[in-house]
């Protein structure tokens, strides 16, 4: 599969730009927020290659200013989603035949592309479409994705070239042949990670697939200038095709298709469910069982041992609950702290709290933008209501809520009597940290409390000093999170360090950015050759 190759050095992660004041990259960004601000993109379907403008239009405005048009989005309908699915199929041949390196290249060309001349455009693109401070895109739309493209690539190099060469006894010669997946790839991306939207068709197109990209209905300005950007770093026509489309429809006719070999999905867990029914009820409809990849929800939790280090567990609270208003799925959304340690940090962790800035991102004071859109923000807007009306539930910081403007919630912290109340148990979505302060001595009653308390299994965090408190709590706790912290907040994994995915309700912990993913992509065909075939049936037990 791969000739002359040598593997380079593993990828070092994209460093983090700061946007200190004065700095040439805050310039950029704001600069580049400001021209895009004053435009109204026409967002066409893309489609082997061509822009497809179907007439059949959709507004996209910014979360914290919601009057501002930044997008007239034009969906498909049936004709264009078929299409998408035929172009996929039709570049095939040509792109699961292309030379490895070639394939790679156009990823990595991308990554640069990114890393520089085309940063601060998608990162401002992510500011206003998504409501992402420019920390918050930074962190997104330029490292996350930089990394996914360079260390996908340095892993698929890995998977082609470390093929364990099967055992070939005398006279026959057995090889197994790496290919991509007979058919396309469904890539059903969410709104929250820019990066995402970039990984998900992108991971199957470096192993060889081609896809059919549909990005969220809150996400569609960015997404679409990623792809841009693909189609400018050599990316064939067909490879990716991308469909901003009614989800129910693209779901109903790209998982009915006879042709659907993967669906890599991002996004709830009620979608995903929803999702792999579909697949069920086609499962005799297709050529391939479909490979099925979802991430999905979380209720992530943070758990304090009553000697652990208050102040550290106070900053995880504020940055792992509230940073990018809580549309993490790894957001920090349940905290359990031991009594003498709440009476300890309460009152501060408040006055902490109380100085964060909710308000327009492209001032870089705020610490905090709008939530998505008015479904979101009446969805949280009712959980903060009914604590509200909840005599157990009382407000630490927060509960508020405006959107006369933009989508605002103010980062609210709940004091829940009942363990099992609904915003210590439901994934909400939003700047919302319920806390259940436990009596001292209950460290490991509280910890099977955690455990048994959600669906979910997606990142936690323990903050402990004693070695062995740490290591009761990793072994209680080994299948509530997929990715599990110590002394550290759950959010902020990064590619090549902290592979990325959950269990239970929160997804098939395929790993996001590693060769596991990777994997799912490929379907290995063995080949023996015979040197010399016998030519005589018989064996020599026979008389
Ligand atoms: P969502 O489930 O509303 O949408 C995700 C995608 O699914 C969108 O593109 C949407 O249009 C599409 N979709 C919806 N119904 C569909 C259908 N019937 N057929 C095909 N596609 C359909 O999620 P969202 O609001 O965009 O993102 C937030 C959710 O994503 C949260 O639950 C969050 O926890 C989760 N998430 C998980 C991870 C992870 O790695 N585990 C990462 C990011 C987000």
């Amino acid at each position: 599969m791969v000739n002359n190759v040598v593997t380079p050095p593993k990828p070092s992660n994209e460093p983090i730009l700061g946007y200190a004041p004065g700095s040439p990259e805050r310039a950029a960004v704001l600069a580049e927020y400001e021209r895009q601000s004053k435009i109204v993109v026409e967002v066409p379907c893309i489609i082997n290659g061509e822009e497809i403008f179907t007439g059949n239009v959709v507004e996209q405005v910014m979360p914290h200013d919601h009057k501002h048009v930044i997008a007239r989005v034009h969906l498909a309908g049936e004709k264009e989603i078929k299409a998408a699915i035929d172009a996929s199929l039709d570049a095939h041949e040509m792109w699961s035949s292309m030379a490895w390196d070639s394939r790679a290249a156009i990823f990595l060309k991308l990554a640069e592309m990114i890393a520089g001349p085309r940063r601060a455009e998608i990162n401002a693109a992510t500011m206003m479409n998504q409501s992402k401070t420019a920390h918050q895109a930074e962190i997104d739309a330029a490292c996350e994705l930089i990394d996914f493209l360079n260390f996908n690539v340095y892993y698929a190099r890995g998977i082609y070239e470390d093929q364990q060469p099967p055992i070939s006894p005398k006279g026959v010669w057995n090889t197994v042949e790496v290919r991509p997946l007979e058919g396309f790839v469904f890539a059903v991306t969410p709104f929250n990670f820019t990066a995402i939207g970039g990984n998900l068709p992108t991971a199957p197109a470096i192993m060889g697939n081609t896809a059919v990209w549909k990005p969220s209905r809150n996400s569609y300005l960015s997404n679409y200038l990623l792809m841009k950007m693909m189609e400018d770093a050599g990316l064939p026509p067909g490879v990716i095709n991308f469909i901003p489309a009614k989800a129910s429809q693209a779901g109903d006719i790209c998982m009915s298709h006879k042709m659907l070999a993967g669906v890599h999905f991002t996004g709830s867990t009620g979608v995903f469910r929803n999702m792999w029914k579909t697949v069920g009820d086609n499962i005799a409809n297709y050529l391939n069982y479909p490979r099925i990849v979802g991430e999905t929800g979380g209720k992530d939790f943070i758990i304090a041992h009553p000697e652990a280090d208050a102040q550290a567990v106070k900053i995880a609270m504020i940055r792992g609950s509230f940073e990018y208003q809580g549309q993490k799925c790894s957001a920090s959304s349940r905290a359990y702290i031991p009594q003498s340690m709440w009476d300890e940090i309460k009152d501060d962790y408040a006055a902490e709290v109380s100085k964060i800035k909710v308000g327009d991102v492209k001032d870089l004071s705020n610490f905090l933008g709008a939530v998505i859109d008015k479904k979101s923000f009446d969805n949280i807007k009712g959980y903060i209501d009914r604590a509200a009306a909840e005599p157990g539930c009382s407000f630490v910081t927060g509960g508020t809520y405006d959107e006369s403007v933009g989508y605002f919630v103010q980062p609210t912290t709940i004091l829940c009597e009942d363990p099992n109340w609904e915003s210590m148990v439901e994934e909400i979505f939003g700047p919302v940290l319920s806390v259940y302060v436990f009596p001292d001595n209950e460290w490991k009653q509280t910890l099977e409390l955690v455990d048994k308390t959600s669906e979910y299994a997606l990142t936690g965090a323990i903050f402990a000093r004693d070695r062995r408190d740490i290591e009761y709590a990793s072994k209680k706790l080994k299948y509530a999170a997929g990715n599990f912290y110590i002394n550290d907040k759950p959010t902020g994994s990064i590619v090549g360090q902290q592979p990325f995915g959950g269990a239970r309700g929160s997804g098939t912990n395929d790993k996001a950015g590693s060769a596991a993913n990777l994997t799912r992509w490929i379907s290995a065909r063995s080949i023996k050759e015979n040197f010399t075939p016998p030519h005589d049936w018989t064996y020599s037990f026979l008389d």
